[in-house]
């Protein structure tokens, strides 16, 4: 048994499902989640002692590797004067300022604790703001586990929501409209159908939680025109994508300009921080100025806004996320020739710093359903083949993989070696 192993079982004994957010219970690959003691740079160590390549990059933030020192040392700093007060300070406004020259769309930002809590009050504000219920995503989108957020479209793709999680009542998610990732037709035929109703459109402008599924061209420039004919809220959730496929987020890479953004993980440089934002005149509509109520006990703590100010300011680097991308295209272009040489149907998307690759016979992958109909069995298998190989991959077919600074070509090319003998093996 490994250490791993027994740290599983014993987790199972008090926390459900022995984990505390359920990806990393390995459901989606089998075997047991690695129980990791540290990460440095572009590796992350198990409690058994191995040493493994991440992707992972818990989930997305740590664009600049692990453990940075000089985020570490920002903590150690802020950590001196204590850990929380429930009072404004100056690094929040330092943390807001910098949000807002980096991403210029965002007039107004509120600092607030998760991903979730970012979507769930930006999905708050633009109802409270145009006076309408009803919002539309995008299946296969994740925008965190609020109630009206965790919907999926029904079997037809103009369907009212219904509730994928028990615990959400159906009243409840069936102001939640769903229609399909890269299909702006369908986007149409709603907001013909319930013109005035809807409060907004929230998207993952790159799709980073069905695998990795950039937008067909047209398609955000699409969305932003509708939402200006309806008077609907665009809202882009840059959770994943912002500061990672650009500098200034995925409205940067393409050149579209969203009414309110959400931020997370990144901008906490691995601490708990999210933040929403945008023009003013919505921005305002939030208490204690607006009439909309969103609030946080920890919202802009201080030992966060350090560790994440000082992520943004070592992300500023010129030519920082050419270089990211460079290597996300490097990965994409190395799995598909070690796949073909194997005779191993496979296809990649990337944007920036975040790739995803597919087991199918398809030449592109650009919808939800496309990325549920590839070979989940091909994609455990050469997970577990690539752990072995030292490898850290995400441990699911539906989640995009993370480059970040640290990994050097060393890196990358040993874990396309590593890709090429599990390839051999499926
Ligand atoms: N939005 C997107 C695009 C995400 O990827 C996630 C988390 O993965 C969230 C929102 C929710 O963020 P959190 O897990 O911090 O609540």
């Amino acid at each position: 048994m490994t250490i791993s192993q027994d740290l599983f079982a014993r987790a199972q004994a008090s926390i459900p499902g022995g984990v505390n957010s359920p990806v990393r219970a390995f459901n989606g690959v089998g075997g047991t989640p690695l129980f990791i003691t540290k990460a440095q740079g572009p590796f992350t160590f198990d409690a058994d002692g191995n040493r493994y390549i991440d992707y992972v990059g818990s989930w997305g933030p740590m664009i600049m590797g692990h453990n940075h020192p000089a985020i570490k040392q920002a903590v150690l700093d802020a950590v001196e004067n204590g850990l929380s007060y429930g009072a404004p300070t100056e690094t929040e406004i330092f943390m807001a300022e910098k949000v807002k020259q980096l991403v210029p769309s965002i007039e107004k930002v509120r600092m607030v604790s998760s991903g979730t809590e970012a979507t769930m009050s930006a999905i708050r504000l633009a109802r409270g703001f145009t006076g309408r219920d009803k919002i539309l995503k995008f299946e296969g989108c994740y925008h965190g586990h609020a109630d009206s957020l965790l919907v999926k479209a029904g079997s037809g793709a103009l369907t009212m929501g219904v509730p994928n999680s028990p615990g959400i009542p159906e009243d409840f998610a069936k102001h939640t409209l769903t229609v399909s990732f890269n299909n702006l037709d369908e986007v149409k035929a709603i907001f013909a159908k319930y013109a005035d109703e809807i409060a907004c459109i929230i998207v993952e402008p790159v799709a980073g939680n069905m695998n990795c599924i950039p937008p067909v061209p047209g398609f955000l420039e699409g969305l932003r025109a509708v939402c200006d004919e309806y008077k609907s809220v665009l809202i882009f959730d840059e959770v994943m994508t912002g500061f990672r496929v650009a500098l200034g987020g995925a409205q940067a890479y393409y050149n579209i300009i969203p009414d309110l953004t959400c931020l997370g993980k990144v901008i906490g440089g691995g601490m708990p921080v999210g933040a929403f934002g945008g023009k003013t005149e919505i921005m305002d509509y939030i208490a204690p100025v607006g009439p909309v109520y969103q609030a946080g006990t920890l919202s802009g703590n201080p030992i966060a806004m350090a560790a994440g100010l000082k992520a943004l300011e070592l992300l500023c680097v010129d030519g920082l996320h050419a270089e990211l991308e460079a290597k996300s295209k490097a990965i994409c272009e190395g799995f598909e020739a070690g796949a073909k040489k194997a005779g191993i149907p496979l296809t990649t998307n990337y944007a920036g710093g975040m790739y995803g690759f597919f087991f199918t016979e398809q030449d592109k992958v650009t919808t939800y359903q496309q990325a549920t109909q590839c070979d989940l069995e091909r994609f455990k298998k050469f997970f577990h083949l690539m752990l072995e190989e030292g490898v850290y991959l995400a441990p699911s077919a539906f989640e995009a993989g993370f480059v970040c600074s640290e990994h050097s070509e060393q890196e990358i090319a040993d874990t396309i070696a590593a890709a090429e003998r599990a390839f051999a093996k499926l």
